[in-house]
């Protein structure tokens, strides 16, 4: 993979959801920070505390999530292939949408950039209506806005779904 992003360039802070329900799913979270960390062109990563919460639109046990802050250097595009790369080391597949799955990387956030491309958007489309995406993102920045609201704003509306702070 070619890294094109002027090396000058300020790194851009970005935030990853992570999320599994396969398998030993928080051991899969774990590697996959630190696959994330291990890599060129990522200075820093912080995670979030992990959650456990029911499936949304989605079927199979409940999910372990957190949320993954990084400083990096690589464009939006860049990053979404390394999380699939990392997705894929972690066998996961997609026999149907939705599918239970060994572990999901979904960009969220970079920087303060709207992206709309058919392979990638950006902010994330349906992150303002999850809790397990809201709430470990204000546990690294309660302070971030989004398009649809503030994160406290956004998370009592979803309050009905169902999450549990595991560690
Ligand atoms: P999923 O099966 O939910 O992991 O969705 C993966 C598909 O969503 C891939 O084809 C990606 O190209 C696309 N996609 C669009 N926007 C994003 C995003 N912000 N983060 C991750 N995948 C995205």
């Amino acid at each position: 993979m070619t890294h094109t992003k002027h090396p000058s360039a300020p790194p851009v802070r970005a935030y990853v959801g992570l999320g599994a329900n396969l398998g030993d799913a928080e051991a899969s979270l774990h590697q996959a920070i630190e696959q994330l960390a291990c890599l060129p062109h990522i200075e820093f990563v912080r995670v979030s505390p992990l959650y456990s919460s029911a499936p949304v639109d989605a079927s199979g046990p409940d999910y372990i999530n957190a949320v993954a802050e990084i400083l990096t250097s690589l464009d939006a595009h860049e990053l979404l292939s390394v999380l699939q790369r990392i997705e894929h080391l972690h066998g996961r597949q997609r026999p149907y949408r939705n599918a239970p799955r060994t572990l999901d990387l979904d960009l969220l956030l970079y920087g303060d950039q709207d992206i709309d491309t058919p392979d990638l958007r950006v902010p994330h489309p349906r992150m303002h209506e999850r809790a397990f995406v809201l709430r470990p993102l204000a546990d690294l920045d309660s302070t971030l806005m989004l398009a649809q609201g503030g994160l406290h704003d956004l998370i009592e509306a979803c309050a009905d779904q169902a999450l549990h702070r595991i560690n």
